[in-house]
């Protein structure tokens, strides 16, 4: 029996929780997340959110920061309604009960960050995205019309053309991780709210959960997505074999940290005048050709010659962290490595978050509106997630319903448990390592046409795989893994110029027009 609701949201991030509070005002709402609420990369964002709050900033300077890193892809209309609605959603998260920084008159404490000409960064200490999560989780726990379902993993989506209609989505396929249950879930809107695709690299600031999951569902039944070859790498994430994924804010460099090799020489005036100071695109290219040129697993970031009282108060959660690795911040210079870190891409929308499909929407980082172009500017992307998921609460009201009279169950078919765990583990990291390699910071016609191969070889592995085994969630991960990264290695195979964080040696100048790549399943599904 299939269960019904109103709205279906995949993801418990700043996107789908904010949808989800605002929708359940006129529908009721289901949300599903893969592991628990707050294993999102919300939970993980140290810097903040950007709104102009400062009197003396302005919307324009917004939107012109935004316009100048999206290096000549971003869509004016969107920037222009994300910045004029940054204030508003500033107070909707405080109306939420999230606490934010204050300076001593009270007012809202703005930090700055790189690119941003004003300071427009509101924040709660280096933790806000933990502080974002945390109220949301609290606001939707208490309403009536929102029914939380967690260790529960999307497998696919429902769509009207497996029953003689045209492409529409009307729900998804939902493996209940703890029973190994498949549940079919039926909605009038499906919300995509899955966040990033960072696990597709072997080095990445994201959480586990960001495995591209919904790009992939969208891309399989037939929705358009766009500019999958613009990754954000961050430069500074810790090197450790204890801590994956744990960021260095970019402030460490602002505040006067110094890049290092393991010889202790510098290297960044190199690259650029402003030496470590230079922005996040041009230091993590220079790190990678560093590594690549000495075969080192990492450089430093040395903060030793600072004031170990101002290095432990301005950084406290980062020199708690490393301190417990056993790194003293303030004595040893710091291993980092540049990682995956932000999706500019996504499934394509309008400004309502409805995608090319009718029955399905997309909001958050999984997303792509128009926002951030070739480069997102920093703190700009927890801005998105709420102001198109408050515009999609109120779009999808007007959603029509359509499903087929009868819903097939899902078909476990003639499936057997697999006893070879250990293929999933090695496609896994073979995937990750190469599209590091090959399809990373710096990428050639020789290197994409490599991963192409090897990808699609892979593909095909995993499908034999897919449909000889039971579904488990690695299995229904590395699927939609595999599927991404042959999305990104299409995508930056078409685009023929180094734009934003799309560099390749063969051709380093950007072109005279800036153009979208978007890319649609046309010639039936494929894993
Ligand atoms: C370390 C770090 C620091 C950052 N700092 C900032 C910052 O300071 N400012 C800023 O603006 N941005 C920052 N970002 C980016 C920002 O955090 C994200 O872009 C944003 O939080 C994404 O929100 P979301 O709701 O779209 O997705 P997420 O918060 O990632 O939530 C995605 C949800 O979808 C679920 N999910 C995925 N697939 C499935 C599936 N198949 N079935 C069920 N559930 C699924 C996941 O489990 C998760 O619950 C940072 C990111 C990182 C990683």
């Amino acid at each position: 029996m299939a269960l019904e609701t109103d709205y279906l949201v995949i993801g418990s991030g700043i996107a789908g929780l904010n949808f989800a509070l605002l929708a359940a005002e006129h529908g009721r709402v289901v949300v599903i997340t893969k592991k628990a609420p707050a294993d999102t990369n919300t939970n993980w964002a140290q810097g903040g959110v950007a709104a102009v709050l400062a009197t003396d900033d302005s919307f324009e300077r917004h939107v012109e920061d935004t316009l100048v890193a999206g290096d000549g892809l971003c869509d004016r209309a969107t920037v222009e309604l994300c910045v004029n609605d940054g204030p508003a959603q500033v107070q909707r998260l405080l109306d939420l009960g999230v606490r934010l920084d204050r300076n001593a008159a009270g007012d809202l404490d703005l930090g700055r960050e790189g690119a941003h000409s004003r300071h427009r960064v509101v924040h709660w200490e280096d933790v806000t995205g933990r502080e974002i999560q945390r109220a949301l989780v609290t606001a939707v726990a208490s309403h009536a019309n929102i029914t939380m379902l967690d260790e529960h993993i999307a497998v696919d989506l429902l769509s009207m053309a497996k029953y003689g209609g045209d492409a529409a989505c009307f729900g998804a396929y939902v493996l209940d991780r703890r029973t190994g249950e498949v549940k079919t879930i039926v909605a009038r809107a499906t919300l995509l709210a899955s966040g990033g695709t960072g696990k597709v690299y072997v080095y990445t600031s994201n959480p586990d959960v960001a495995t591209g999951d919904g790009v992939a569902m969208a891309y399989r039944i037939g929705a358009a997505v766009c500019d999958l070859e613009f990754v954000q790498f961050h430069p500074t994430v810790l090197y450790h074999p204890m801590a994956r994924n744990f960021l260095l804010s970019e402030a460490m460099r602002g505040e006067g940290g110094v890049l290092r090799l393991a010889s202790g020489e510098t290297f960044m005036e190199h690259y650029h005048p402003m030496k470590s100071l230079a922005s996040r695109d041009i230091v993590a290219r220079a790190i990678d050709n560093e590594l690549k040129k000495s075969g080192a697993d990492s450089v430093f970031l040395d903060m030793t010659h600072l004031a170990p009282a101002f290095v432990r108060g301005r950084f406290p959660n980062i020199a708690e962290r490393c301190l417990s690795l056993g790194i003293d911040i303030t004595k040893q210079p710091i291993p980092v490595v540049p990682a995956a870190h932000y999706m500019c891409g996504g499934v394509k929308t309008d400004h309502t978050g409805a995608t090319t499909l009718p029955g399905l929407y997309a909001i958050g980082e999984c997303a792509f509106t128009g926002l951030h172009g070739a480069n997102r500017l920093a703190s700009n992307s927890l801005l998105e997630g709420m102001v198109f998921s408050t515009r999609a609460a109120a779009a999808v009201k007007d959603a029509p319903r359509a499903r087929p009279s009868q819903v097939a169950p899902w078909s476990y078919g003639g499936a057997t448990d697999s006893n070879d765990a250990i293929v999933v583990a090695l496609n896994w990291d073979e995937i990750r390592r190469f599209m590091w390699s090959y399809v990373g910071i710096v990428r050639s016609n020789k290197r994409i046409e490599r991963a192409g191969r090897r990808i699609e070889i892979l593909r095909d592995e995993i499908r034999e795989y897919y449909l000889d085994f039971k579904i488990t969630s690695d299995l229904i991960e590395l699927r939609n893994l595999a599927l991404v990264a042959h999305l990104i290695i299409e995508s930056a195979r078409r685009r023929k110029e180094s734009r934003g964080l799309h560099y390749t040696l063969d051709y380093p100048d950007k072109l005279a027009e800036a153009r979208h790549s978007e890319i649609q399943l046309t010639n039936g599904p494929r894993g």
